[in-house]
């Protein structure tokens, strides 16, 4: 099968370079992708440069009934889907089925009304002398990169609003997980999108996403994955000033005040960290409990993380599937044995499992871990895996302040049954999303992006949109004078 999907084509990668895709959860082979090269990127950019010219001047009705055709028919092969993204990415397939086809294919129905929605002021005279309009252009051609934990997912984010507001684009999804994202685009192509708009070449970051995101043809750039490769691209973009648009990294927090339901948090807190296994960038990572509570939820979290089935992601009973690949199960397990080292106590998991069934998959236990520093890597910086900390506090002041205290603001959730503690925590907790009483939950109409280094720039909703157009502003003279009022200050004739 051929991984590169350009100019309304499947082809082989140019490259000499060839990676296996193996299932997580088994260790088996199921697939060979012959990457792509930098001549790739280049007849893809190409191609969606051509594609613009003709994109970007069709109407937001037919961008919109494209998009709907395309909804019909995710909806149709919703099982296909779900059961290629659960191989792919080592997600249990009851995950695949209720979180990611069916949010996939709710952003594509929102986004074929959005198409129709793009906003701007009202067209006057805000001097006597001009009429002032507003239009709302595509920016060009998107340069995308896209991470594994959630493969179609991601590419739908990046790919939806982009093509919804007439741009075109080229997408490189991660070489670990590239297969939904060409089913996407094939699909896409089915339904009406003409070649070229919408391109996908699978290849590695360093070579061709580096490549990508320093094109001169590529006009803006959006990014999703950690800080420290976003920064890279930030840095690759620069030499031409490219628009940047970067979802980065996550570590978020979970603030359990004295007054909370417990076992409403405790199921929460059970349930955020461990969705997709954690890997997930809006993950609860940081429990921070007030002292009151803070045995019993301890108490909690540990019986439930224990009720939680590991086993084959086919298997729909399963409840929590393996980590992604090796590596990062070596990196998980290396996190939480530096934290180990430097005195932690793990209440729960902190090992593989010993099931003989899950030996040859990338599986890891649920892990609780408490007694570490505020300070500590497994509190700063993300594991990525299915891994909580929890941590108490004393005053209301300190657990905004420790909510705060990372580099990181994606996410967070404050738990408490006091509406103004409530709103305290909504307004002084910086990141792109705080829930109250949850925690993960989010919808096609609303934002979803970080502040500080989780980035810049939104996901799914109307401000999408935004970022993936320009405003220009049209000025008419309206007085028909050879001169005009204002010439006097720059040259006064007699
Ligand atoms: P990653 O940063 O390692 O890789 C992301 C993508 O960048 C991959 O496609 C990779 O091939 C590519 N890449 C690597 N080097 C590159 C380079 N020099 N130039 C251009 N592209 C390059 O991230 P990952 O491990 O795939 O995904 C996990 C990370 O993604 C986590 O940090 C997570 O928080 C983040 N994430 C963020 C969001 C969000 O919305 N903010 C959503 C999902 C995941």
């Amino acid at each position: 099968v051929s991984h590169q999907f350009i100019n309304g084509e499947l082809r082989e990668g140019t490259s000499t370079e060839w990676v296996p895709l193996r299932d997580p959860s088994t260790g088996r082979e199921f697939d060979q992708v012959h990457l792509a090269d930098t001549g790739d990127v280049d007849c893809a950019v190409r191609a969606a440069k051509l594609a613009g010219e003709g994109w970007s001047r069709t109407t937001p009705a037919e961008r919109s009934g494209v998009l709907s055709s395309l909804s019909r028919i995710l909806a149709e092969r919703s099982e296909q889907f779900a059961q290629a993204e659960s191989l792919q990415a080592g997600k249990p397939i009851r995950l695949a089925r209720e979180f990611d086809v069916p949010g996939t294919i709710d952003n594509v129905a929102f986004f074929s009304g959005a198409a129709r929605n793009l906003e701007g002021k009202a067209t006057g005279e805000y001097s006597a002398d001009h009429t002032s309009s507003i239009r709302r252009e595509p920016v060009g051609v998107i340069g995308s990169i896209a991470p594994w934990n959630y493969p179609l997912q991601m590419a739908a984010w990046k790919i939806l609003p982009a093509v919804a507001a007439g741009n075109t684009i080229v997408l490189k999804p991660s070489e670990l997980t590239p297969i939904t994202a060409l089913m996407f685009a094939q699909a896409a192509a089915e339904a009406g999108f003409p070649p070229g708009v919408i391109n996908v070449v699978s290849g590695k970051g360093s070579l061709v996403g580096n490549y990508l995101v320093g094109h001169p043809d590529v006009d803006m750039v959006s990014f999703t994955g950690s800080t420290e490769v976003g920064t890279r691209v930030v840095r690759a973009a620069a030499p031409s000033a490219k628009r940047l648009h970067m979802e980065l990294g996550g570590k978020a927090p979970f603030v359990v005040f004295d007054d909370a339901n417990l076992e409403a948090a405790a199921h929460g807190a059970v349930a955020a960290a461990l969705i997709n296994t954690g890997q997930d960038c809006t993950a609860a990572t940081r429990a921070y409990v007030q002292r009151p509570l803070f045995d019993q939820f301890v108490g909690a979290v540990a019986d439930l993380m224990g009720q939680v089935r590991l086993g084959p992601t086919s298997d729909p009973s399963t409840d929590l599937g393996p980590l992604v690949s090796p590596q990062q199960r070596r990196s998980v397990a290396q996190k939480v044995e530096a934290a180990r080292g430097e005195g932690a106590k793990v209440v729960r998991g902190g090992d593989v499992p010993a099931d003989p069934q899950l030996a040859n998959g990338c599986y890891y236990l649920p892990t609780l871990i408490t007694d570490v520093a505020q300070s500590a890597d497994i509190v700063q910086n993300e594991v990525f895996g299915p891994v909580l900390v929890v941590l108490p506090f004393d005053s209301d002041d300190d657990g905004i302040r420790l909510a705060n205290d990372t580099r990181y603001g994606l996410a967070a959730s404050a738990w408490t049954t006091n509406v103004y503690r409530a709103l305290r925590a909504t307004r002084e907790i910086r990141a792109g999303v705080v829930w109250i009483n949850d925690h993960i939950p989010i919808i096609s109409e609303m934002p979803h992006g970080g502040f500080k280094q989780s980035g810049y720039g939104k996901d799914m909703s109307q401000y999408s949109l935004d970022d993936y157009t320009v405003v220009k502003h049209i000025m008419f003279d309206r007085t028909e004078h050879v001169r005009k009022a204002w010439h006097r200050t720059i040259f006064a004739l007699s």
